[in-house]
């Protein structure tokens, strides 16, 4: 079902500058429609953010793929995701052949999504709690990737990513955010790269926005 929309997407993708085959190819097989409600099928293909339920969203598909080119998993790897919501970036990771970890802190779409990979066959680990502590027990991580957006980069999180690893995530106020890419040299040592204008749900938590 809807696999024309999916090469349409993908034409849309690669238009706007995204040129990994491989990030291209997991956009062909995962199918969004499973990860948002039925009532919003018709614009799962639109590269467009939609809402999730519990006031949250599923990232542009852009946005998406411009964050997991970034991030380059490569199979076999250990990538931690913080912010599971419809786990449709953690399908997509999965499909790339990474062994995904996911964190999500809102315990009903926790619950939702873990039923989703369940029914959909996708083995990825996946834990509800509060991600900018991140998940120390299977550290360290190749890559981390971070979906919503804090305030500062948490340094637990710059702490469980292995030497020479990547960390993306998006870093500024609540309404607009810089993607920082980090690429870890040392134990105290990254490379940034940031690149401006994005907006994603705050990222709430000790080392995140205050729950209000
Ligand atoms: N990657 C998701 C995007 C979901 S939006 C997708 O593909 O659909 C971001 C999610 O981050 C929300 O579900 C929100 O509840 C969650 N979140 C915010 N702060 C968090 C934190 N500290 N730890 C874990 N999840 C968090």
């Amino acid at each position: 079902m809807f696999e024309q929309e999916r090469e349409e997407l993908v034409l849309t993708l690669r238009k706007r500058g995204i040129k990994s085959e491989k990030v291209l190819n997991a956009f062909l097989k995962v199918e969004r429609h499973n990860f948002v409600p039925e009532i919003m099928w018709f614009n799962a293909y639109k590269d467009v953010a939609l809402p999730i339920g519990q006031g949250q969203t599923i990232s542009q598909p852009y946005t998406v793929a411009y964050m997991t080119e970034a991030l380059d998993p490569k199979p076999g790897q250990k990538i931690l995701e913080i912010g599971t919501g419809s786990g449709f970036q953690a399908a997509l990771l999965s499909e790339m052949g990474a062994r995904v970890f996911t964190i999500e802190r809102q315990f009903d779409l926790y619950n939702q999504t873990l039923k989703l990979f369940d029914k959909l066959g996708y083995k990825i680990a996946a834990r509800c709690s509060d991600g900018t502590i991140g998940w120390s027990e299977f550290a360290p991580y190749d890559g981390i990737i971070v979906t919503a957006g804090g305030p500062t980069i948490p340094e637990n999180l710059k702490k469980q990513l292995a030497i020479g690893g990547k960390l993306v995530i998006p870093v500024g106020d609540k309404n607009s955010q810089t993607m920082n890419i980090l690429t870890k040299i040392s134990e105290s040592q990254f490379a940034v790269k940031e690149s401006p204008y994005f907006a994603f749900v705050p990222l709430i938590g000790k080392e995140g926005w205050k729950e209000k």
